[in-house]
């Protein structure tokens, strides 16, 4: 009973905003739908009431005015019946009109309201010389007034009290107006009837408003029961919202971990494809300066992170340059960074031997052989040597951007890495020794006999294709036999390598190839050259040779060369004769005094051969 619908309304209002986004609307509108619907209906059952007592009080009221008038032969003027009209066509109207709008409770209602109270005014006062229809039209005008303050929708708590009060004020109201103004004199009878009718009145009044409050307190109790379902709704929801909380925040925790799961399977099956391409080069690349190449650049490009990328390898037998070193830098563009950082090669394998296998270089105590890495975005560095069969032959290092890059993981795939990286500079290595074996003489490192005839024939070839000359000299050291027998076969042996080397290094310059074609014998030629062309090679190559002095025990000894010179197709027309004209040219040579270079000529066909 202590709360007011205001109270009901906002009570509901609060605890539809205490919920969560998710569910406020669709609350609100139960609330709100429910409120109206409620009180439409108490509002229309109490009318039905109030209607019934209207026509009991009607009703009564008509009897005793007949009964008036037929007792006391009342003279009726004519604004008597003008009020009394009124008073009839303003409850008319009332039960008729009003009651159906009651549910509007609008400004016609007020009005008609207003209007029957002033109706009832104005008949009791125009009847103000007969006290009993005085009483009626007062007790009327009681009704009246009550009637407007529940249209108005007083209908708290305070309205019991209210009524009781307004009443109580009215009636004593009544008497002292009937007295005083009206001059009114009642019999008993007369006064006990209208007393009669003024409680049945008050009854009516009473019962209604109580009716009012039971529908009220009945409506406000479903209303409570609401909205304890929608309290426990309430905490469902809340309870719901809360696990969906809990859920999305898992799923928070799940895809954190994927994405990190993620990032992991990428860096992991970049390094699988590093290290497939690594295996595809180990495998393939024979070249050790492109084996280098292509390592420093599938390290640099191959995983995600990795900026710079240097090897260095030296120790190896076979390595056509000395120290084998290549570096990728991403992001150098005229490659200074790369010129910088190779320069100092030396240095960095110097180094590689002094530590034990690996380290990490952290930023800040970056050495000064790496610093120029620094203007690659290098933050950490990782220094692998690179061994073969445990022995280091050379260091890997790679350059992250990241300084948190080489985790223990990361390390791994590196240390592999390099693992792969000695095993196939090994197998390069291996491929060179056999390919040598097969191809080069074991004492000179020239071609042996059979490649230099390989090749030749290649030259034959292109010769044959493109129409091309060639030239070919060979050439024999003179009166060996003596310098094995003075000097012994091993100084013999340093002999022909010097030779070998002199002719090798002026041959190579011009781009021929040579072969050492006998004991101490050497052929060489040379595609797209006349033997015009070949003379002053070939007279270079003799004059450095007779003029080198060898060292044998303090003594100096000097060789001499007997040299044959040819050419196709202007001196042997016959590419199969090409060797045979050098070989007789030289012969003459040794038949003309030695140490001397023939040209191929009619000549000397005629005396070698004929
Ligand atoms: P000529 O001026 O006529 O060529 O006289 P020569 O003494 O050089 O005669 P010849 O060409 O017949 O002799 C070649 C000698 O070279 C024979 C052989 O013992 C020697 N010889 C061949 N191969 C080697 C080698 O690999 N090492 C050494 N020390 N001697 C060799
Ligand atoms: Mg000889
Ligand atoms: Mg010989």
């Amino acid at each position: 009973m202590g709360a007011s619908k205001e109270d009901i309304l906002s009570e509901n209002e609060a605890l539809n905003t205490s919920t969560n986004d998710s569910s406020e609307s669709s609350k609100t509108n139960v609330g709100e739908i429910d409120f109206i619907e409620e009180s439409k209906k108490y509002r229309f059952s109490a009318q039905k009431k109030h209607f019934k007592m209207h026509i009991v009080i009607g009703v009564m009221f008509v009897i005793f005015f007949c009964f008036r008038l037929t007792e006391k032969n009342a003279s009726i003027e004519i604004e008597n019946w003008i009020t009394l009209g009124l008073l009839f066509f303003g409850q008319f109207f009332d039960m008729h009109y009003a009651r159906r709008k009651y549910n509007e409770s609008g400004f016609l209602l007020r009005a008609i309201k207003i209007f029957n109270m002033a109706a009832a005014a104005a008949f009791t006062a125009s009847f103000k010389n007969d006290g009993i229809i005085v009483m009626c039209g007062l007790s009327c005008y009681i009704l009246m007034v009550i009637e407007y303050l529940e249209c108005i929708e007083i209908t708290t708590s305070e309205v019991k009290e209210r009524v009781a009060v307004t009443s109580g004020v009215l009636l004593a109201a009544t008497y002292v107006i009937a007295f005083l103004f009206a001059g009114v004199k009642f019999s008993l009878v007369e006064f006990v009837i209208l007393m009669v009718i003024i409680a049945l009145s008050m009854y009516a009044i009473v019962s209604q408003v109580y009716n009012h409050i039971d529908q009220y307190v009945s409506y406000i109790n479903k209303l409570n029961q609401k909205n304890t379902k929608l309290g426990e709704l309430n905490e469902n929801l809340d309870d719901q919202s809360r696990k969906i909380k809990d859920v999305v925040e898992l799923l928070g925790v799940q895809k954190i971990e994927l994405s990190k799961a993620y990032e992991t399977i990428s860096l992991h099956s970049a390094e699988m494809e590093l290290n497939n391409e690594i295996l595809n080069i180990i495998s393939e690349q024979r070249d050790m300066v492109k084996f280098v190449k292509q390592v420093t650049e599938t390290v640099s490009y191959g995983v995600e992170g990795v900026v710079a990328c240097g090897l260095f390898i030296d120790g190896i037998m076979n390595s056509p340059v000395f120290p084998l070193v290549n570096a990728c830098i991403v992001r150098d563009k005229d490659k200074s960074i790369k010129r910088e950082f190779l320069a100092n090669a030396n240095e960095i394998l110097d180094e590689a031997h002094h530590f034990d296998t690996t380290y990490k270089v952290d930023v800040g105590t970056f050495p000064a052989l790496y610093q120029c890495l620094l203007n690659a975005s290098v933050k950490a560095l990782m220094r692998v040597q690179v061994q073969i069969e445990g022995n280091m032959c050379g260091v890997l290092i790679v350059g992250a951007k990241d300084d948190k890059f080489f985790t223990d993981e990361t390390k791994n795939f590196y240390y592999n890495i390099a693992t792969q990286i000695g095993i196939g500079i090994n197998n390069a290595n291996l491929y060179v020794t056999m390919e040598n074996l097969a191809t080069k003489d074991g004492l000179t490192g020239i071609y042996n006999r059979r490649h230099f005839n390989k090749l030749f024939n290649d030259y034959v070839t292109d010769a044959m294709d493109k129409k091309l000359p060639i030239s070919a000299a060979l050439f024999d050291i003179d009166k060996f036999k003596n310098v094995n027998d003075t000097y012994g076969h091993s100084f013999g042996d340093l002999v022909i390598v010097t030779v070998s080397h002199i002719a090798d290094e002026v041959v190579r310059e011009h781009g021929g190839i040579l072969g050492r074609y006998g004991g101490e014998e050497f052929m060489m030629a040379f595609l797209n050259m006349t033997s015009e062309e070949l003379l002053p090679i070939v007279t270079e190559i003799h004059e450095r040779i007779k003029s080198t002095e060898l060292d044998h025990n303090g003594e100096t000894v000097k060789v001499n060369v007997s040299i044959g010179v040819t050419d196709y197709p202007n001196l042997c027309s016959n590419l199969a004769d090409l060797l045979n004209h050098a070989d007789w040219a030289m012969y003459y040579s040794k038949q003309h005094g030695r140490g001397r270079i023939t040209v191929d000529s009619e000549e000397v066909l005629k005396e070698v051969v004929m």
